[in-house]
């Protein structure tokens, strides 16, 4: 249906340009015309533009970045450091490659919170109770955390599941463990709405089974990251990890 109209629309606008050639029409307008009898089919695809689109409601005005000493992902995205935080594509990551300075202390985000809330109540509708187990934490938390894990069973160990601080997702704010930090959380009614879901309310489950090798972590059914659901419904459809999507690594340097 959309297509038929659009293709009516792009006739109109085709017999209007030809109306008006005749006619002392501006070069702005021109354009206008051009752009709306663009067919949507034959329009290159380029990762970029996804780019831009998703920078837009998530994180950062990129009009503030410094240009100069941006690089680019291997999908295309631009990587933007700016006071010491990672921006690729427009989202802010905390993986094992990028980290965030120790004084980064935003709290709870106030769109995560909102949208972890709205879930949590869609959830409700449905029957089921998700509750938030662990949101934001701190540098100096996720230090003493990731070092308790560390003695308890060795640091190869401890790095498969808890990240070093400044590595973790916890401290951006907008990361969520929800319910259950058990594997069979997977199994429960509320783990398999969450997996199916979340996307809806802008989240990612953001270590899928089976992706350690690119995500650097085991699988966490329960760990949930906000992208933003416009954002959040691309990555999910395209099944790939965060990284993959937006082409950057997640491989700690020592
Ligand atoms: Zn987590």
């Amino acid at each position: 249906m959309m297509k038929k109209a659009f293709r009516i629309l792009s006739i109109a606008a085709a017999v209007l340009l030809l109306l008006s050639s005749c006619g002392s029409k501006k070069d702005g307008d021109d354009k206008q015309q051009n752009r709306t009898g663009e067919s949507p089919e034959t329009k290159p695809y380029s990762s970029m533009e996804d780019a831009s689109a998703d920078g837009k409601g998530t994180t950062l005005d990129m009009n503030s970045g410094s240009a100069d000493k941006n690089t680019v992902s291997s999908k295309g995205y631009e990587i933007v450091v700016k006071d010491g935080l990672t921006y690729v594509g427009g989202v802010l990551i905390a993986n094992k490659t990028y980290s965030l300075p120790e004084d980064y202390a935003p709290g709870v985000t106030s769109e995560a919170e909102e949208a972890v809330n709205k879930m949590e109540e869609a959830a409700k509708e449905d029957g089921l109770e998700l509750f938030v187990r662990s949101g934001y934490r701190s540098y100096s938390y996720q230090s003493t955390l990731y070092n308790n894990y560390v003695s308890r069973d060795g640091k190869a160990a401890a790095d498969r599941y808890s990240a070093r601080p400044g590595h973790s997702e916890h401290q951006t704010g907008m990361a969520f463990d929800m319910n259950s930090l058990s594997q069979s959380f997977e199994d429960t009614p509320e783990g398999k709405w969450l997996a199916r879901n979340c996307w809806r309310y802008g989240f990612i489950i953001r270590y899928p089974k089976e992706k350690e090798s690119i995500t650097g972590y085991m699988y966490e059914p329960w760990h949930v990251r906000y992208l933003g659901t416009e954002l959040a419904e691309k990555v999910y459809n395209s099944g790939l990890t965060l990284e993959e999507y937006l082409g950057i690594t997640s491989e700690y340097a020592d």
